[in-house]
């Protein structure tokens, strides 16, 4: 390990005298990073660009004048150096010095006695990077990577425990450290950020009464998209983290699962078409229990649980036993397939409205539908669960007054490697699918806009049958 000479600090600048020189781009830069721990700015240059001109006629900061005198600096508690003349910048840093201020020559690190860091900003909470000046490019790809670990809401936790800490204040050192990982470790963060403010007070206050009463776990509704693992939310990505248990089913694809918290109790409760593994009001009652237990419980489904995943069902199970829960939005099959098949589900020329609907048929065998409303030009119908279906699909839609000659597109295993999409018409599609004989997950999409893949197809399947398109 090599000793770093850079120590990194969080210094209090709010009231406090901070002078920058310069007047371009990068000393407004840096006046609009230090405006948010409000100290006295002033600034010192030559001439001011248009931005700073208009800051100044704000009063966002105290504009000194032209010329820059060493006399300035005394009293600051930082200087900043931000002119493009590099020999003006010194001599501003050696004054600094001499005046025993700290001093930071912008992108000069041998002059200055600070450097600042990248910064990801989770007010009250700031994670500040810095390479000592060595690889700013790098700092700034690390930020990336912890802007995405780090939830947009992250600085309500740090908030939520600062203005609780009059309440923990009697404890004893070692029971109020307890206090705070317990709270973290439970459910109370999640709420924080779902913004539930009452429910994470009333955990906090069951903590702090000691009173911790029937462990109730909770249950996310994660929806977990149409397959490929990238399109997954940040939300979705951190609840799979967080599961003591996760039920699913068939639709979730395996490099997905393998997201989920290595130790988290897996229950698979797939259906399949026309055999029913788990009956719905058993997932629901299921779900209940293991909350019950005091279970983080995820119930994880293929794309959006609110688009034909009976997540409404499932919840309203766990509203009427008061288990907290929350719901994730996915990509649903039809935004997700219509993406990776370049054909956009609506068009100013060919489609003004998208209709989603289920080609599932009933029990009876039925397949009722509004036809004469599917039937139409100017819109894109997508059917989910319709590849049963699909030879009645086409025929009705012709026989309620689509043209024979009318696209329609079929995407099976949508957006992963073994996608595949087979385009023809409603007269030729179901030869062309009952040849292919898809047996993964397949949407059919019915409307002009299908004709645009011609021109916009641009995923390139990688899977061991990916580009077998229009085989047969
Ligand atoms: N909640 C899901 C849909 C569940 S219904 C969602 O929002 O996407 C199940 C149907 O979705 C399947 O029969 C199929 O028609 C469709 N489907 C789901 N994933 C798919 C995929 N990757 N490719 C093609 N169709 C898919």
């Amino acid at each position: 390990m090599t000793d770093s000479p850079w120590f990194p600090i969080s210094l209090r600048l709010s009231g406090a005298r901070v002078l920058i020189v310069g007047g371009g781009e990068v000393a407004a830069r840096k006046l609009r990073l230090l405006e948010r721990a409000s100290p006295r700015l002033e600034l010192v240059a030559r001439e001011l660009n248009a931005e700073l001109a208009a800051l100044r006629d704000q009063g966002r900061f105290h504009y000194l004048g032209v010329e820059f005198d060493p006399a300035q600096v005394s009293g600051c508690r930082l200087v900043i150096a931000a002119t493009d003349d590099a020999a003006f910048n010194r001599q501003v840093a050696a004054a600094a010095d001499g005046q025993g201020v700290p001093v930071n020559v912008v992108d000069d690190p041998a002059p200055s006695s600070f450097i600042t860091p990248a910064i990801v900003d989770r007010a009250p909470i700031s994670v500040a990077i810095a390479t000592g000046g060595a690889a700013p490019v790098l700092a700034r790809r690390l930020r990336e990577r912890i802007e995405t670990l780090l939830p947009a809401g992250y600085g309500r936790i740090a908030q939520f425990m600062e203005q609780r800490r009059p309440r923990v204040k009697a404890l004893p050192l070692p029971q109020r450290r307890n206090l705070w990982e317990r709270f973290l470790d439970g459910a109370g963060p999640e709420r924080l950020l779902s913004g539930q403010l009452d429910a994470a007070e009333a955990l906090f206050s069951e903590l702090l009464t000691a009173a911790p009463g029937v462990a109730t776990g909770e249950v996310y509704l994660v929806g977990a998209g149409p397959g490929d693992p990238d399109l997954l939310t940040f939300r979705a990505l951190r609840l799979m983290q967080q599961a003591d248990v996760v039920l699913h089913d068939r639709l979730v694809a395996p490099a997905i699962l393998d997201l989920v918290r290595r130790d988290a109790e897996r229950i698979f409760v797939g259906k399949r078409r026309n055999q029913h593994t788990v009956p719905q009001d058993e997932i629901n009652a299921e779900l209940v229990r293991l909350a019950r237990q005091g279970k983080r419980v995820l119930r994880l489904k293929g794309g959006d649980p609110f688009i034909f995943g009976r997540g409404g069902e499932e919840i309203a199970e766990l509203a009427a036993h008061g288990v907290p829960f929350q719901v994730v939005p996915g990509v649903t099959a039809a935004a997700g397939c219509a993406a990776y098949a370049g054909i956009p589900l609506t068009h100013r020329d060919y489609s003004q409205a998208c209709i989603f609907v289920t080609g599932h048929a009933r029990a009876d065998g039925e397949l009722r539908l509004h036809w004469d409303q599917l039937a139409r030009p100017g819109q894109t119908v997508v059917f989910y669960m319709g590849v049963t279906t699909l030879p009645r699909i086409c025929a009705e839609l012709i026989a309620h007054g689509l043209p024979a000659d009318w696209p329609a597109a079929l995407v099976e295993d949508g957006t992963q490697p073994s996608q595949r999409v087979l385009t023809g018409t409603l007269a030729d599609l179901p030869a062309k699918v009952a040849a292919l004989a898809p047996s993964g997950a397949s949407l059919l999409i019915v409307g002009e806009v299908v004709r645009l893949r011609e021109r916009l197809d641009w995923f390139r399947a990688g899977g061991p049958r990916g580009g077998a398109e229009n085989l047969p």
